[in-house]
């Protein structure tokens, strides 16, 4: 049966944040596994790269003066300083999706998410919360990418981060990924059977056959 609901339904971008170590990156990519109408944004970074990461997958690796052009071109859709390094959203990449009727994840922080929050009404926000505090660290210190020094930085944004999650529209504690997994799943199926989101549901429904 065709499942006009659907096809007609208007994309759009669900922003994901919360402090670093909380498991963004495995809810994420457990979350595409599940469902086939989801695309992730890659974001540009002046991070250097860990170990077992690829440029174009894991994030576009760039050089201060590259990343400052693109900045300079608006190619940003945002962009911020995390950590002490720089991350932008390829602007391109996520309006062309979205005009497609794609949802787009954008996995970013807070600061990032206040700029999209500004431009895209439509857009939903959804805060990865840890189980604890305690928890968090130690999520960050068993990944050992990070030195001592790293991680006492990211633990004092950490708190600071958590502050804006008023500023959000969902909250999903991620006890384990399987749970935050469905509780996203949730969100993205309601969100999209937001009326807001269909030009003619009503005309749809009204002007079928079966009235
Ligand atoms: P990590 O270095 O651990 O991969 O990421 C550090 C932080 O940067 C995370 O909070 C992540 O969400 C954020 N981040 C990653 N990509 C972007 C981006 O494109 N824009 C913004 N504003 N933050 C990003």
């Amino acid at each position: 049966m065709k499942r006009w609901w659907l096809e007609m339904s208007k994309g759009f971008l669900l922003v994901l944040s919360g402090p670093s170590g909380v498991g963004k990156g495995t809810v994420c990519e457990a979350l595409l596994k599940k469902r086939k109408d989801l695309v992730l944004s890659i974001s540009a970074t002046t991070r250097y790269k860990r170990l077992g990461e690829i440029d174009g997958e894991s994030y576009f690796f760039y050089t201060e003066e590259d990343f400052g052009r693109m900045v300079e071109n608006g190619e940003f859709l945002e962009h911020a300083t995390v950590h002490e390094h720089k991350y932008g959203t390829p602007k391109k990449f996520v309006m062309d999706n979205v005009k497609k009727g794609e949802v787009v994840i954008l996995e970013i922080d807070v600061q990032g998410a206040m700029q999209v929050k500004k431009e895209f009404d439509e857009a939903v926000f959804v805060m990865l919360l840890p189980p604890n505090m305690m928890e968090l660290r130690n999520r960050i210190e068993n990944r050992q990418t990070e030195s001592e020094a790293d991680i006492n930085l990211r633990m004092k944004n950490a708190l600071k981060e958590l502050d804006f999650v008023t500023d959000y529209d969902y909250f999903v504690v991620n006890e384990t990924v399987d749970k935050a997994v469905s509780d996203i799943d949730a969100i993205i199926e309601a969100e999209k059977h937001r009326v807001k989101r269909f030009k003619y549901v009503k005309e749809k429904v009204l002007g079928g056959k079966y009235v």
